[in-house]
């Protein structure tokens, strides 16, 4: 049923044979001429430069350094030709005042707040945010320390068992698992008092690897900064939930919003946590709590006390994004969006300057294209978000004040944030866009071995196979699920705007200090910049393909097989509890074929009906009624995990209400999903409706 197009191409000498769905007849063939002109265009030194240049100071978010990357990026694309302009907002940023961090017992320390200073690296002498987990309650407080592990809800479980308890106590969590956030709400229902979270050897330092200065792991000192806010309950500026936080609108007092963090935390280096730890008695850790410090870990409590205190200066302060525009030829309403953020914490190499340093050397080279002829059909933003770190506010602002255009004329968003940290492939996309991505990643090669990524993906991903030779023509590669740690949140989960996140990875250890930084980048991760320029390779398919294309190459039969995945995976873990609670799944697996039945009737009449706006079928998974407990998260299918933050999790509504034992709301979101399934399939027979009318 999923027929494709197959035509022989020859590309740099290598003869491929390549798929592009969407494309038709003569717009094919001019479609592959366009592509192998612009893959000659990207250039590694560019992106080297661009990433120079972005991380020359530290920026984090309304600083007058964040606004000089936001110009500076405005700058660029107005150089390249297109139409760039700042968007403004207005939202509640804590910056550091006075953080402070003392062992009293059982002997006293005064922790000094800083990274080491090296010679030979000049960005890591500046004055810089020191260690602070941004929307920390400002408090002062003393209590003994009671260490939990990752911090998550089973961790607090295992040390009732063994008759520990957190109450007014301060958690030591190690980082890892979940997102920070979610560790301080978590600290905050079993009733610590704070909590402090440290960078544990075992997870990204010595234990892993070489640390800095011999290789990428983090070293003793380096701090991981980072937000705490509650994304879990909605992202965006805290005070203006749900709407734009333009200069002037009426906004909630910060009592009011339930997404600020309610207990004072820090974060800590392995060599601060440390001097605690090894300062805990109690019991011995349970299996897998050991982390890679030289020392036996205990739970504690006690005897290690420490007197902790935060104090931020609380401000609404101006954030600028930026959004640049190719205006399409046919169809200028319609448009793919490319996302990532400019702020940083600190230097922001990798996180996020790589993927910035990708999109503007794809604006770059798209521009070139436009000015030796190409025409887009739809046009293509360009889009670099501020304040995504404290809580991916700049894009969740300007998804709310486009929220109608958006859901009318968006065909997919598709995000770089922290581009290149290694050389490995890796994409989380909405499952009807998972082909698509397959076939982009076909045309395009790895700079070391000269293999497709596809190939070098599958490769990976395939290891165990005792002989892995070249993919056979059937292989597919596995793709993520997207849920949330980036700007793709606000496009899928309040939208349901198609969405991508594409990166490649390898050894990191540096994230959220101030030495992911560019000598790191040089020295540690792509020192010839080749892997940016791949991105920027892949990323511009990805545009070019969406914006040129006849009919949109989205395919909703990979969908269906995923949702009934996920109803599967729920019949096995919950069995009984479904039984002995009458809850059954017969009626959406009914229609989850439906849908699959109908989908491969839509990738046929497509072809033929290429005006039909299957990218909206997306939208039919979000519900005007949220989540339980979480409304401004729209979507049915996916959203970060409660009890995750960065995580997945598949089917919300129902496996969190399962998780929690809430029978009834797992029934009612049952019925929810089966409408919303229904929803699509009556839209694509209204498609096909139209089609056979022949309208
Ligand atoms: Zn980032």
């Amino acid at each position: 049923m999923r027929k494709a197009i197959i035509l022989l191409i020859v590309i740099s000498g290598i003869s491929t044979a390549q798929i592009l769905t969407g494309f038709l007849g003569d717009n094919l063939k001019k479609q592959i001429e366009w592509e192998e002109k612009f893959l000659k265009i990207p250039s590694a030194k560019n992106c080297e430069r661009h990433l120079f240049v972005l991380t020359e100071e530290p920026h984090p978010a309304g600083s007058e350094a964040g606004y000089r990357v936001a110009e500076y990026i405005d700058s660029l694309f107005k150089s390249y030709g297109l139409n760039s302009k700042i968007v403004d907002y207005w939202v509640y940023l804590p910056y550091p005042k006075e953080i402070s961090l003392e062992l009293i017992q059982p002997y006293e320390i005064k922790f000094e707040l800083k990274e080491t200073a090296w010679n030979w690296d000049k960005d890591t002498y500046d004055d810089i945010f020191t260690f602070f987990n941004a929307y920390s309650p400002d408090g002062e407080i003393e209590a003994q320390v009671v260490y939990v592990n990752y911090g998550l809800p089973e961790d607090y479980e295992k040390l009732k068992e063994l008759g520990i308890s957190v109450k007014g106590k301060i958690a030591i969590a190690r980082y890892g698992k979940s997102f920070r956030g979610v560790k301080a709400k978590v600290a905050e229902e079993n009733g610590a008092i704070g909590l402090i979270i440290y960078s544990d050897p075992m997870d990204d330092g010595y234990m892993k690897g070489d640390v800095y200065p011999r290789g990428p792991w983090r070293p003793e000192d380096a701090v991981q900064r980072g937000s705490i806010y509650y994304m879990f309950e909605y992202p965006g500026d805290p005070l203006t939930p749900g709407y734009p936080a333009k200069k002037d609108v009426k906004r909630i007092n910060p009592e009011q919003a339930k997404s600020l963090p309610r207990i004072p935390t820090m974060p800590v280096s392995y060599k601060i946590a440390s001097e605690i730890l090894k300062n805990l008695s109690g019991p011995n850790v349970p299996e897998g709590w050991q982390g890679g410090l030289p020392f036996a870990y205990h739970t504690g409590p006690g005897p290690a006390k420490v007197k902790m205190k935060v104090k931020s200066d609380w401000k609404i302060r101006q954030i600028k994004n930026v959004i640049a525009e190719i205006r399409g030829f046919e169809e200028p309403e319609k448009k793919i969006i490319m996302g990532n953020h400019h702020d940083a914490w600190i230097y922001g190499a990798v996180d996020p300057s790589s993927g910035t340093a990708v999109m503007l050397e794809t604006a770059r080279a798209l521009s070139k294209l436009i000015k030796q002829g190409w025409k887009p059909k739809r046009s293509i933003l360009f889009c670099a978000w501020d304040a995504e770190e404290y809580g991916l506010i700049g894009s969740t602002e300007w998804v709310e004040e486009n929220y109608n255009d958006l859901v009318k004329n968006a065909i997919a968003y598709i995000n770089v944030d922290a581009a290149v940290s290694g050389k490995n492939f890796e994409a989380s996309s909405v499952p009807s866009l998972d082909r698509f991505i397959e076939e982009v990643i076909k045309s395009v090669n790895d700079p070391e071995t000269g293999n497709s990524i596809f190939a070098e993906t599958w490769k990976r991903q395939n290891k165990s196979l005792k002989q892995v030779s070249n993919p056979p023509d059937t292989a597919k590669i596995k793709f993520g699920r997207l849920g949330s740690g980036s700007d793709y949140t606000a496009f899928l989960d309040f939208c349901g705007i198609p969405s991508i996140d594409m990166r490649f990875t390898g050894p990191y250890g540096v994230y959220h200090s101030q030495l992911d930084n560019f000598y790191w980048m040089k020295n540690f991760c792509d020192p010839s910049f080749k892997y940016h320029e791949t991105m920027a390779k892949i990323v511009g398919l990805v545009l070019m393909r969406l914006s040129s294309c006849d009919y949109l190459p989205f395919n909703y039969g990979d969908y269906a097989d995923e949702i009934e995945k996920y109803i599967i995976d729920i019949e096995r873990n919950y069995e009984v509890m479904l039984k002995t609670n009458g809850i059954d799944f017969g009626g959406v697996k009914e229609k989850i074929k439906i849908m699959r039945f109908y989908s491969d009737t839509l990738n046929l009449i497509q072809k033929k009906f290429p005006k039909v706006e299957v990218q909206k079928l997306e939208q039919k998974f979000t519900q005007k009624i949220g989540l339980p407990n979480r409304d401004w998260y729209k979507h049915r299918i996916y959203a970060p995990g409660y009890y995750l933050g960065y995580g997945t999790q598949p089917l919300p509504g129902i496996n969190e209400a399962l998780q929690s034992g809430n029978f009834e709301v797992a029934k009612k979101e049952t019925k929810l999903l089966e409408e919303a399934i229904d929803n699509i399939v009556k839209e694509i027979q209204n498609f096909t409706k139209t089609f056979m009318e022949g309208k």
